[in-house]
């Protein structure tokens, strides 16, 4: 029998990391200087972190960099590192009901989903390229029989993380589980909003024999700490999740500096393409409002235009109506909660401002549009549906980031896809028919990183996503996350 958890009393309980994490041991910022965190849950101050500066970012590269020239990580047998992975994935999931309750009073998402959504497959993530680092294999070239050529893959060297705040440590897993796996140094940068998992998993890093200096956590905002780290004349990988405008960033920094690799995973606009002759149309209802108001709307790739064949328009977005209303806003800490917090009052001001337009441009609000919840302190918005929405106002155009679902009719399948495409996006996309000639068709038209189909699932750690256009380059997850963090030697033998 499982036994309820009392979330508020373990919340009083928890000790908080609110220090930069540098060369294996927690330190304030050089300056002094800390910026308060605060819990999106009920604007409580939750703790006044480290906020790092060029100075500590030049402390925490120099001490990655240390570690990775004297070889204490990179020079240990892919084995070796594997046991140390799996250790620390294993600490992890010991630590899960408090790294889910950090996670919940940080950014605001259910505890329900923190614990069985981001807490485990962070734990998968590390375990995976764990296990996955002793079984890749080096290539040999077809060479004249008087040569013998190496084709060998080599970490590449102090890699440098920077993101967002929707999932916290999964975004961050997906950067220092297949670097680290790969044997460089890591100095990651979390989001200002949500830096308390990331300090606590440096120190779990530690535990489970993660040697000093090989993974660092530089708490502080991005203009500073972000734009020191893409800057740096000593990190040579960069690699970035967040907003296509900030991401744009870190190739100027890149090309400004040392012309260190960069890749983007950025925002997106997914469109999810609803046929009449969908199979299973209650499914696919499901999958339109799980796949908008999951985690309050704030995840990359949201399927925030819902794309709908004329024909069954009216009965398929009413369906979506009713299931989105079991999204109404709760309190994150309890388990029965499906929508939690959004993660700060800007966040809140700017899906309201879209919300705004929405109305402006025309387009017809049917379900939600407020905000709720104020007398918690906290920020909550209802679920959110635009009815008659054309794709080129801005509600169809920008990524809201927030639990607002743009609803497009469309008659066939040519228009289908022209919708979907009209976008500088290229994240994911989503269809649903029974056709399997259409769907293979379709499903190659789309300009997008992931294509479902009568699925919203993209898959887990097993397959690669990135976008395409403007929604990045480079890939997370999957064996294809590790050409980020490795680079190809060629060593030529003359043999004869
Ligand atoms: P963001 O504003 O772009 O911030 C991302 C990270 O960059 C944060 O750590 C931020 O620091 C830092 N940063 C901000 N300005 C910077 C600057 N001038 N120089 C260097 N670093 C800077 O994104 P966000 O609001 O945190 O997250 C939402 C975005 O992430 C959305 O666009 C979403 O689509 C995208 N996202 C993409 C994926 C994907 O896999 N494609 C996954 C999740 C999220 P601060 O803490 O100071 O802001
Ligand atoms: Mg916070």
């Amino acid at each position: 029998m499982t036994v309820a958890i009392d979330w508020r009393a373990e919340a009083s309980r928890l000790t908080i990391r609110d220090k930069a994490f540098i060369g294996g041991a927690f330190m304030d910022a050089a300056n002094g200087a800390t910026f308060d965190c605060i819990s999106p849950v009920d604007g409580a101050v939750l703790a006044r972190v480290a906020a790092c500066d060029a100075q500590d970012v030049d402390r925490a590269v120099k001490a990655a960099r240390d570690a990775f020239e004297d070889g204490r990580w990179a020079d240990r047998s892919p084995k070796a590192r594997k046991r140390t992975l799996i250790k620390f994935a294993e600490l992890i999931e010991k630590h899960g009901d408090e790294i889910a309750l950090l996670e919940t009073l940080d950014m605001g998402k259910p505890i329900a989903n923190a614990r069985g959504g981001d807490v485990r497959a962070v734990t998968e993530c590390v375990r995976w390229y764990g296990e996955a680092i002793d079984k890749l294999y080096d290539e040999i070239a077809p060479t004249p029989k008087t040569a013998l050529a190496l084709i060998t893959r080599e970490p590449i060297g102090v890699v440098g993380a920077v993101v967002p705040w929707n999932f916290p440590l999964l975004m961050a897993a997906w950067k220092f589980a297949p670097a680290l796996a790969a044997g460089n140094s890591v100095v990651l940068k979390p989001a200002e909003q949500s830096p308390l998992t990331a300090l606590r998993v440096a120190e779990l890093a530690a535990e489970a024999g993660i040697p000093p200096g090989v993974f660092n956590v530089v708490p502080g905002f991005g203009e500073t700490a972000g734009q020191a780290l893409g800057r740096h004349m000593d990190v040579d990988a960069l690699t970035f999740t967040g907003s296509t405008e900030v991401g744009k960033f870190f190739l100027k920094y890149s090309a400004e500096s040392n012309m260190k690799t960069v890749s983007l995973e950025c925002g997106g606009k997914t469109p999810n393409i609803v046929f009449a002759d969908t199979p299973d149309l209650k499914a696919a209802a499901k999958g339109a409002a799980d796949g908008i108001f999951y985690n309050s709307g704030q995840v990359c790739d949201a399927a925030s235009r819902l794309l709908i064949e004329d024909k069954i328009h009216d009965a398929f977005l009413s369906e979506v109506a009713a299931l989105a209303k079991q999204y109404r806003p709760g309190d994150p800490l309890d388990e029965k909660t499906k929508m939690g917090a959004i993660v700060d009052a800007t966040q809140t001001h700017r899906v309201l401002g879209f919300i705004d337009m929405g109305k402006t441009e025309g387009a017809t609000l049917t379900l939600g549009g407020n905000q709720v919840r104020t007398e918690t302190g906290g920020f909550y918005i209802e679920p959110t549906i635009f009815d008659r929405v054309n794709n080129s106002m801005t509600i169809a155009r920008e990524e809201i980031f927030g639990p607002v679902l743009s609803a497009i009719t469309f008659k066939t399948p040519e228009e289908a896809v022209k919708l979907a495409n009209d976008s500088k996006y290229g994240l994911e996309a989503n269809l649903w028919t029974n056709d399997l000639t259409k769907a293979h068709k379709i499903a190659r038209a789309l300009r997008a990183g992931t294509v479902t189909v009568n699925t919203r699932d993209g898959g887990g750690i097993e397959v690669p996503f990135g976008g395409y256009k403007q929604s990045g380059f480079g890939r997370d997850k999957s064996l294809h996350a590790l050409h980020k963090y490795t680079q190809l030697k060629t060593t030529y033998i003359q043999i004869g």
